[in-house]
């Protein structure tokens, strides 16, 4: 069946107050395909860097069993650059310089290969190259979208005919409460519901996040861990988590979408750990089983 994973494949220069990191393995995509290699196979990568992008990147993708043949290389171009710093409180960032290179000229060419995934994944990219992408494929079962403030107010128009194509999406709470002008994320999640996507994650951060379809509300919360290093990377990796699971079972129901949602808590629990993709790289699958189990543990009580 297969995962098709669409977005950003970048090299990540980050500072948080508890460290830092140089030219590391970044992008929405990587993150996303990083996750959902722990639980489906193959993940199929689709995305562009440069001829700088380094050799042990592309080697550690691999080692995922990630399939790179739509990863296209621009030999005399650069790879997208991001640089951010974090704030004592790790909620607060500042974009340091976004470098889009390669990335920005993106032309999302899926391989015929890859065309019948049945399940999809689509980083945060421009909402008319996301569509481009649908209208590409064969009748994939589950299209999971993600978006951002950005798109929301540069391109709404095409933003809403790319929703209407869209199974799932997975968005934080400020960019909810933007696309629907309403601050309550319940009813700005009803409102996501009636534009298309009938299944809706809104990311709450340290907070956990929320599921709403129109028959389930469902929130999770996030792992309570003593030591975050660095958080970039953690939606996306959230998002890979969850669709990987949702591949690995093919299994929509109801109560299967809360295992993914926790699931997707598990694996961006591990991600915020260590600095760029390292708290993901070396994972075992019974590591993200104890884990799992904890998150039950979590909110579990007696009704006495
Ligand atoms: P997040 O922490 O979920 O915002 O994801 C951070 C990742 O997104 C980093 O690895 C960046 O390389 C990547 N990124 C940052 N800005 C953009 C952008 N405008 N488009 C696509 N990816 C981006």
């Amino acid at each position: 069946m297969g995962l098709l994973v669409v977005g950003s494949v970048a090299i990540d220069s980050v500072e948080t107050p508890f460290g830092k990191v140089k030219d590391a393995l970044g992008g929405s995509a990587t993150y996303i395909s990083i996750a959902a290699s722990y639980f489906t196979v193959p993940i199929r990568l689709v995305g562009v860097v440069g001829g700088d992008f380094p050799k042990e990147h592309v080697r550690l993708l691999e080692d995922r069993q990630i399939d790179l043949d739509g990863l296209q290389v621009v030999k005399d171009g650069k790879t997208f650059r991001w640089g951010g710093r974090y704030h004592y409180d790790l909620n607060v960032r500042d974009t340091l310089y976004t470098d889009l290179n390669v990335f920005e000229k993106f032309n999302p060419v899926i391989p015929e290969g890859f065309k019948k995934s049945a399940y999809v994944c689509l980083g945060n990219i421009d909402p008319v190259l996301q569509l481009q992408v649908l209208e590409s494929l064969n009748k994939p079962r589950l299209v999971v979208g993600d978006t951002m403030n950005y798109w929301i107010e540069s391109k709404p128009r095409e933003l809403a005919k790319t929703l209407k194509a869209m199974d799932m999406l997975v968005l934080n709470e400020s960019e909810a409460r933007l696309l629907t002008n309403e601050p309550n994320l319940i009813k700005a999640a009803k409102k996501i519901i009636a534009m298309g996507p009938k299944i809706i994650i809104i990311k709450k951060g340290e907070h956990g996040a929320l599921l709403v379809t129109l028959e389930t509300i469902f929130s999770a919360p996030a792992y309570p861990l003593e030591n975050i290093y660095d958080p970039t990377g953690a939606g996306d990796t959230f998002a890979g988590g969850l669709i990987g699971w949702l591949a690995r079972t093919d299994d929509l129901s109801g109560e299967n979408l809360k295992r993914a949602v926790i699931y997707g808590s598990t694996l961006a629990s591990f991600c915020v750990e260590k600095f760029s993709v390292d708290g993901l790289k070396d994972l075992t699958y019974l590591q993200i089983q104890d884990r799992y189990r904890s998150f039950m543990q979590l909110s579990r009580f007696d009704e006495r």
